[in-house]
Formats: C-alpha cells, structure tokens, sequence
C-alpha cells in the first residue's frame, strides 16, 4: 500500500469534534479571527461522539433569565452528588456560562420544547431541560464546521506531539485516515482535546454480536486520556468511574421518567427499596447519604444491594403513569430521540408500557468526566475564582504547556453533560487563543526522529499482521501476533474481574488490583504484537491502546484511594466506609512514558461556595 506523509500546520488543533470540540472551534474563531484553527475528527463531525444519535434533554440549564438557579446552587449540587469532592472552580465556571451556549443551540435551530403555560423552557427536573434532539449534533457541529478553518473527518488521532526543546510542552499530534492511510502531521501552537470518555474498559452485560449495545457508545475509546497520559499530563479522580441505573437490555435513560413522568421503581415485591436501605447506606456514608436528591452512587448502591439479596428484578412502573396519550407519546419520544435500541427492546419483548412495568438493573462501568462522574486530566482555573493552587496561567490547559482539554478531558468537574461540555470547550478556546497570542513567534518545533518514530509504530501492527499471517495454516488465531477483538475482550475481562466490574457487584481489594495490574502489564506487552489486517482493525488497534492505557489508570487509582468513597460506582472491599479524614481529597497521577512508572499524589479540595 502506498501511503503519504501530509503535514497540516495550524495555531490551534482542536482533537475530537464531539460537544467539547465543536465548543472550542467556535469560540477560538470568535476571539482569534485570523488564527488558523483545525478540527480533526475520527468519525465525521456531523453525527460523531456521545451525542451522535441524538438527545432528548440537554441535562445542564441554570435558567438565570428567570431566576430559577444561580451558579452556586449547581456547584452544591454537584458537590453533593459527588460526596464532596469537585473542582468548584471548574464547575462554577461552567454554570455561569452555559445558559448562554443554551440560548446559541436554540438560535442555531435546536428545538427546546417549551412549557404552555408559563413560556419558559420545559424543565424535565430541577436542570434538565427537554429538547426535540434527534438533530442536536449536526445542528451543533455545524457552527464548529463554519468556525474551523478547516476540518478533517476520518482521521484517527493516535499520538500528541511534543517540542523537541522543551519536554513539557505540546506542539501537535499525529494520526492517520481511515480511509486512504495516509499518515497525518498536526503541527500547531496549542492543542486543545476533546475526543471524549470510554466504553468497553470493563466487560459489557452484553455478549457476543449484541456486545456494541452498551450504554455509552462502542466509539468512545477514552482517546481523551489515553491521549494524555503519555504525555506526563497530570491526571484526576480516575477511579471515579461511572454505573448507570437504566431500563435492562436496552440502557434507555431513566431521567424523564422519574423526573417528568413522576415514575417510581420497586423490587419485584412492590417495595421502595431505597427508603428501605436508608439506615444501611447511612452507616456506611454518614451524612452524605442525607444529601438531597440522594447522591447517583448511592441510588444505585441501593440498587445493587436489592438485587444481590434476590429481591429483583427491579421494576420502573411505567403502567401508572402513562395515562394520557401526550404522556405516552413522550415515554417513547424520549427513547426514539436518543436510545432507539430501547424503543426496540420494547417492540422484541411485547412490553407495552401502558400495561406492564419495565426491568432496571446497573451497567458495567464507564470512564468519563461530564456526566455523573468526573475522570480526567487535572487543569488550571478560571483567574477570578480559582484557588490559588488551582491555577497557573491558562483557563482548562492541562500541566502541559499549550495542551488544554474540554468535556470528558477536564477532571474534578461532573455534570457538564452536552451544554457544559460545549461550554467548557469554549472556555479552553478563548484561552487557547490568549495562549497563542501570548507566545507571538516562539512556535513549538517537532522533532524529525519522534516524527519517525511514530509514524512507524502507528502502521505496526499491519507489517505484523502482512508477516504474522503466513505462519496461520487453518482458523484465524495466530501464534506471533493477537488482533484487536481478542486484546478488547481480554482487557475487558481482567477490569470485570479484578478491577470491580458488574460481575463481582463492582468489589475489589488491594490483592485483586495488584493482580489486574499485572495481567494488564502482560496485555501491555502483547500489545507490542498486534496485528491489524487493515486499516479498520488498525484503527481499532489504537482505540485499544487507549483503552488500555486508561485502564491503568482507573486501576493504579482505584489502588491508591483506600476507602469507598461512592459506593454503587465501586467498592473497596478492605476499605469498606467513606473517611473524610484521609481522603476528603483528589487523588492524582502521573505517568513517565521513560520509565513506564506511575506517580500517584494526593491534592486537596477547597470549598469556595
Ligand atoms: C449515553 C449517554 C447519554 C447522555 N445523555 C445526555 C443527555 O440526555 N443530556 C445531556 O445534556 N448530555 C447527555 N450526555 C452527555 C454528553 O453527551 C457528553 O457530556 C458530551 O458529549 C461530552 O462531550 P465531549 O466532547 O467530551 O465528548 P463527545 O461529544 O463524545 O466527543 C468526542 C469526539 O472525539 C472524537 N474522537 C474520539 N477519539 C478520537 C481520536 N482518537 N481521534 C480523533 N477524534 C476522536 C469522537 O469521534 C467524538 O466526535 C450523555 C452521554 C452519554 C454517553
């Protein structure tokens, strides 16, 4: 196969063209009119990402306009539901701005649906706002698209670059196209990334062909971190993995139907079990589990503790309150809007959700850092509100110099979802191009051998495969390389199993961990010999590697933190409680690709609100 260098130079790269990206593209085009701003995009802007089906509520809206929360209510919020522990800064800032980035979607043609009888946009709960959202991506992505200079669809990002003087600073990424092959050079002054959380670091409930039906998209692959450890970027709370409580099989959202649709869940006796385990989740948490509404976590531990005593399955009672047709219509508009697979479910399995209730139960676990959770990279604050030590220099650039991150990217601040995301994407935009221009003509240089370098470990695992092959005399398994299916499905097996997946009710202990560490640093290994047989398995390859890389890190952190924090996300089994007294704190990290060592800190949680 012929395949050709091509070399794009740029001020600002922006990494990913999901919620953060497309942000970051449109507000780096507003304060830096005659910078060159690049957009590279693994799939094509117009329906990639988390939000690439389609939503049908944006879950983050202050409603300042009408005096409905302020700022600070969100970060008590979102302080709560995290038991304690977010980068206040970070959540604050987003709050301030984020209704306008709403008022821009609607602008743009997003259709908000508004309630009757009062004008105002309709609430679906206290920050959640309903949207007819089937378009909201290409309607999102078309702004990023007239921001841009210009766009790359198609190209898998699979390394950042950085400065050939300099070790700590950013100077572009590579990658290449899924389609053609062709090897790709970003060279550019600040790299903002946005390429989103992961799927498939645990095993999926799942299996066999239906295993791309999980909650989070099979195309989120953690490039947002598995981009940034190599580079020494300074990691946060990635132990704080997410679980989800959803309708079973199909993982639709739950959100209109307890919030809007006022509906109830019970064990399979009718009983309301949360209530019930109160005294139980309280010895275990102390006063967090009076935090109102009760933290995710501990909802789902409640959960998680019904169906281990046999008393499921646990039923959402749709039946009771889907008495009108409008009613109705909205309990299969909110699935057909952005989980049509559970749509589906329903249609396969003759629910009617008229007539009967519908099975809940958790997921397997996901790594990201705008839902409910907050995974990511550890990044400085906004000037006027950030603590000190939370800030040195640029708003959401990372402890690399010039490499600044948005959405899922950013750690310590939960409950971005798709508006925030976006939203923080503009303000690590308008920083990038502060940064930019700060650094006048002192551009970044690549070095020609990392250049090298790269380019022939990205195209590996096709040369392993072009020899590997001849050695297979019947079947498809190889005795000199593994493809990437068997890397996934055995990466996904020792997070289930030692790291606390679905299968052991999400339990680990020190033993289990140091034992997962040591399979993944053989999977490591093996991943030196992987073979891609073209370029659509070479792209699952680096997916993979970042997968991989990710996962090290939820584990080395999971290690680290010796309590259980949020149970129902996890739990320490020989750390059973919450302790404020050592860990009211962030847990951070720090890989050096040298010497393939871990260094794990704690750093502290100021409360400002
Ligand atoms: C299942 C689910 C349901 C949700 N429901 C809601 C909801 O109802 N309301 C709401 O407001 N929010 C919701 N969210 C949250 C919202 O979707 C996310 O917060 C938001 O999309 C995060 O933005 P992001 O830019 O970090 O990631 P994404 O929007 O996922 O974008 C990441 C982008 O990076 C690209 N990319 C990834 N890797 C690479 C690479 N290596 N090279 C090049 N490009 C790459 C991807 O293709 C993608 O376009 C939901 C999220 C999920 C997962």
């Amino acid at each position: 196969m012929s395949r050709r260098t091509r070399f794009v130079d740029s001020d600002i790269l922006i990494v990913g063209g999901g919620f953060g990206g497309c942000g970051a593209a449109y507000e780096s085009r507003y304060w830096g009119r005659d910078l060159k701003i690049v957009l590279v995009e693994k799939a094509n802007v117009d329906r990639s990402g988390a939000v690439a089906q389609g939503l049908s509520a944006i879950n983050c809206y202050m409603g300042m306009q009408w005096g409905e929360n302020q700022p600070e209510d969100f970060v008590r919020y979102t302080r709560g539901d995290l038991m304690g522990l977010v980068r206040e800064d970070l959540v604050y800032d987003i709050a301030r701005h984020v209704d306008a980035t709403v008022h821009k979607f609607e602008e743009w043609g997003l259709p908000i649906i508004k309630n009757p009888e009062t004008g105002r946009y309709l609430r679906e709960g206290k920050w959640q706002i309903m949207i007819h959202g089937e378009s909201y991506k290409p309607i999102v992505a078309e702004a990023a698209r007239k921001s841009a200079t210009e766009v790359y669809n198609r190209i898998m990002v699979t390394h950042l670059l950085m400065d050939k003087a300099r070790p700590n600073r950013i100077a572009g990424a590579v990658g290449f196209n899924v389609r053609n092959g062709d090897f790709y050079v970003f060279r550019a002054k600040a790299v903002i990334v946005g390429a989103g959380g992961g799927s498939h670091i645990y095993r999926p409930r799942s299996v066999g062909e239906g295993m791309g039906r999980t909650w989070y998209a099979p195309w989120s692959t953690a490039s947002a971190y598995g981009l940034l450890i190599p580079t020494g970027a300074k990691m946060t709370q990635m132990e704080n993995r997410i679980v989800l409580a959803r309708f079973k099989d199909g993982y639709g959202p739950v959100g209109a139907w307890f919030l809007l649709l006022k509906s109830h869940a019970t064990n399979a006796a009718g009983e309301m079990y949360e209530a019930d385990r109160f005294p139980e989740i309280k010895a275990r948490v102390g006063n967090y589990a009076d935090i109102q509404p009760m933290p995710t976590c501990l909802r789902n531990h409640a959960m998680i503790e019904e169906i281990k005593a046999g008393k499921g399955p646990i039923y959402m009672h749709t039946q009771h309150v889907l008495d009108t047709k409008e009613k109705e219509e909205i309990g299969w508009e909110d699935f057909l809007d952005m989980t049509i697979g559970q749509a589906v479910v329903w249609a396969a399995q003759n629910i009617d959700p008229k007539e009967t209730p519908s099975e809940l139960i958790t997921s397997e676990p996901y790594v990201m850092g705008s839902h409910a959770t907050c995974s990511g990279a550890w990044a400085s604050g906004p000037e006027d509100c950030a603590p000190a030590d939370y800030q040195w220099g640029y708003n959401r650039m990372t402890t690399v110099q010039g490499l600044f991150g948005a959405g899922d990217t950013i750690g310590g601040s939960a409950h971005k979802f798709s508006a925030g995301s976006f939203t923080e994407g503009r303000l690590a935009g308008k920083a990038a191009v502060r940064y930019v221009m700060d650094m006048k003509a002192d551009a970044p240089q690549v070095d020609e051998a990392q250049m090298k370098n790269l380019e022939e470990t990205v195209f590996k695992p096709l040369e392993n495969y072009r020899v590997g092959r001849n050695e297979i005399v019947a079947g498809t398994v190889a005795p000199s390389y593994i493809n990437p299916l068997q890397g996934l499905q055995r990466l996904e097996q020792l997070m289930d199993e030692y790291v606390g997946g679905y299968s052991m009710f999400y339990v680990t202990n020190e033993p289990l961990l140091n034992r997962g560490l040591e399979l993944l640093g053989m999977l490591k290994e093996d991943f030196e010999h992987m073979g891609a047989e073209d370029l659509h398995q070479l792209q699952r390859a680096w997916e993979l590697h970042h997968r991989i890389l990710t996962a090290e890190a939820v584990a080395r952190h999971t290690l680290f933190r010796r309590e259980t924090r949020w149970p129902g996300y996890y739990y320490r089994a020989d750390h059973p409680k919450l302790d404020d007294a050592e860990w009211h704190v962030f847990t951070a990290s720090q890989y050096d690709a040298k010497t393939d060592e871990w260094h794990m800190t704690k750093l502290p949680v100021h409360h400002i609100i």
